[in-house]
């Protein structure tokens, strides 16, 4: 198997991180043995595993498990890939859309692929532009197409709950490789996803 995702909780991480979230329950005025709360640091251990699960991805692997040889030589483009990231600065998530397009070189790979790539890169604690260029890196490198571009926009709940509260702004980041840094091919790409970018 290519790559793997958590559907089994590791027990000693799980046991660590409970008496972890047990103290810190503590330590912000809770009682952790009142009826709600009592499961709740098993619950955020592992979610915590699941939301980090990244870590255990290799997104070259996943590229290589459905690399196919093709004439094509269109631009592919995949949009609106859902995303859920961790905020590195707050551990507080961002969500939101990533748009990738490539346009190969004798290889292809499966559509599905790209978003496993999302997953496997936003499934860690990130930052956005960190994010944006580790998709593109990864596709560049493995597929080794014409050029790659990737847009990702999201919205930051460290800055929807936090201080400034600027509730409506996304972030948008963005990154281009080979013929993508062209401005006839980048502006193609960007009239193509720009409906969503609205
Ligand atoms: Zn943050």
């Amino acid at each position: 198997m290519a790559y793997r995702k958590i559907e089994t909780y590791d027990e000693a991480t799980t046991e660590a991180l409970k008496a972890n979230y047990r103290a810190a329950l503590e330590t912000l005025g809770e009682d952790p043995d009142r009826e709600g709360l009592l499961k709740t640091p098993e619950r955020v251990a592992k979610a915590m595993q699941f939301i980090t699960q990244g870590y255990h991805m290799n997104a070259a692997d996943i590229l290589n498990s459905a690399k196919f040889h093709e004439s094509y030589s269109e631009m592919v483009l995949v949009k609106n890939i859902e995303l859920y990231s961790l905020c590195e600065h707050h551990m507080l998530p961002f969500f939101g859309k990533a748009h990738i397009a490539y346009i190969p070189n004798g290889v292809i790979t499966g559509l599905s692929k790209l978003a496993h790539v999302v997953e496997c890169y936003s499934r860690r604690l990130q930052v956005q532009e960190r994010l944006t260029h580790q998709i593109l890196d990864v596709i560049q490198e493995t597929l080794n197409p014409l050029g790659v571009g990737v847009v990702i926009e999201a919205r930051h709940m460290c800055m929807m709950m936090r201080g400034v509260q600027k509730q409506n702004s996304a972030t948008t980041t963005s990154a281009f490789s080979g013929v993508f840094m062209k401005n006839e091919t980048r502006s193609e790409f960007l009239k193509l996803i720009a409906s969503d970018l609205a």
